[in-house]
């Protein structure tokens, strides 16, 4: 049995109960964490997964674990997160590619807000980030068009891993801890009666004291279900495969050309083989009309290609010529309209805990979260990352 705290913010009195049950709905890359962050405290936690896992946003991810942002909360869940990456390197396969990564920036203030995100990175223990000069960056990636570029934020030991596998890792490591995983289990309805949550599932009845809602682009419904209102948006973003004409004899280092606040898609470019990127379109803002999780289309459009070739051709003038499109494919950033994740207690009802909203950053926030679930469990704070005070709902 373990003790965990309960906050009827409402009353702003906190008290303790003595309880044992925790469900996780959604087993994609962050209710795997959440499951992997309770089991090893004791926690009785059991993740209901509709499909299989990753069936979701998580298994569609293009997979880049890093921690170069300008946001100090962003960079405090990043290093926290990108750190249990390595520690998972070292225990499962989960092909963790050590490209680097490099955010461009292309004005004095970027490279201001870069020199403050190395140093708060340094301060956390992140000796490899720095900021590279121009000259740097272009001996790295020859085929970018540095002339207009002021510099890059960049960190050599980034990378990227297979989302899919990534996700089954941490759910394996959360059933060796304790944590059930039941997948093709649909829940369907949930009421809370005398303080337990009764969920109805395709699986048959289960009761909980407090449910997590780790539902991804699914997270309004699940809210809906639990009584409550949820802002996450599912936004359709692609990425593709794209074959290169003549052979690279460098690891090109995955490299972001999204600007955040100018409300327009990004591109960006992950290596995957001398001949062969992996290139998307990336943009953390509410572009579009909200996606039926269930029903939108899973290829590319005619006129996405056309948006990527241009910006490809605009930034990677040494990667575009001659190139051509392989096999592209469509899912889901669960976006919210403050750009952040919410994660901490609902206010409106007892025993609803958030994890939702991760956008284009769910796989390399994973660990954050699990973390950052467990101490609101136990602490009723964000012990681990103080900083995430600010995403609680
Ligand atoms: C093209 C693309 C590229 C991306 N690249 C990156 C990247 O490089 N790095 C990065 O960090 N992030 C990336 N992302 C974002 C990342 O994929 C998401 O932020 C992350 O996967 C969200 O994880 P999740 O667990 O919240 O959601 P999901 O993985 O969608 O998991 C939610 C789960 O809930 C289940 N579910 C829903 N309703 C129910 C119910 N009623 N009962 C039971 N189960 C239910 C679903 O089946 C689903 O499996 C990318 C996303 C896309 C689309």
């Amino acid at each position: 049995m373990v003790t965990l705290w309960f906050t009827r913010r409402r009353r702003a009195t906190s008290y303790a109960v003595t309880m044992t049950r925790v469900i996780v709905i959604g087993g994609g890359i962050i209710g795997c964490c959440i499951a992997d962050a309770l089991a090893p405290a004791g926690i009785d936690v059991e993740v209901l997964e509709r499909d299989q896992l990753a069936a979701g946003s998580s298994g569609l991810a293009v997979g880049v674990v890093e921690s170069q942002y300008t946001d100090s909360l962003w960079i405090d869940l990043r290093v926290f997160a990108r750190r249990a990456f390595d520690q998972l390197a070292t225990e499962a396969e989960i092909g963790f590619v050590r490209s680097g990564y490099a955010r461009l920036g292309y004005s004095d203030d970027d490279i201001a807000l870069f020199a403050a995100s190395v140093e708060h990175q340094r301060s956390l223990g992140v000796e490899d980030a720095r900021v590279l000069a121009v000259d740097e960056l272009a001996a790295l990636a020859p085929a970018l068009r540095v002339d207009d570029v002021r510099g890059a934020l960049w960190c050599p030991s980034d990378g990227y891993v297979d989302p899919h596998q990534a996700t089954l890792a941490f759910g394996e490591r959360a059933v060796a801890a304790g944590a059930r995983l039941t997948t093709r289990c649909v829940v369907t309805a949930a009421e809370r009666r005398d303080g337990v949550w009764q969920l109805a599932t395709s699986d048959g009845p289960r009761s909980a004291d407090v449910v997590v809602n780790a539902a991804g682009p699914w997270a309004a419904h699940v809210a809906a279900l639990l009584g409550l209102s949820c802002d996450v948006s599912p936004q359709r973003r692609s990425a593709t495969q794209v074959h290169l004409a003549t052979p690279l004899d460098y690891v090109h280092p995955f490299t972001m050309n999204y600007i955040p606040g100018v409300n327009r898609l990004g591109a960006y470019v992950r290596y995957e083989a001398a001949n062969r990127l992996i290139c998307g379109l990336h943009s953390e803002e509410l572009l579009d009309p909200d996606s039926d999780p269930d029903d939108y289309p899973r290829g590319v459009t005619q006129d996405w290609q056309e948006e990527l070739a241009e910006q490809l051709a605009l930034r990677f003038p040494g990667l575009a010529d001659g190139m051509s499109f392989g096999e592209g494919w469509s899912g889901l950033y669960p976006c919210r309209p403050s750009l952040e994740p919410s994660i901490g207690w609902r206010r409106e009802t007892e025993g609803v805990i958030d994890a939702v909203g991760f956008g284009g950053g769910g796989i390399q926030s994973g660990p954050a979260a699990g973390a950052l679930v467990r101490d609101w469990l136990l602490h009723d704070e964000p012990r681990t990352i103080p900083s995430a005070a600010r995403l609680a709902p």
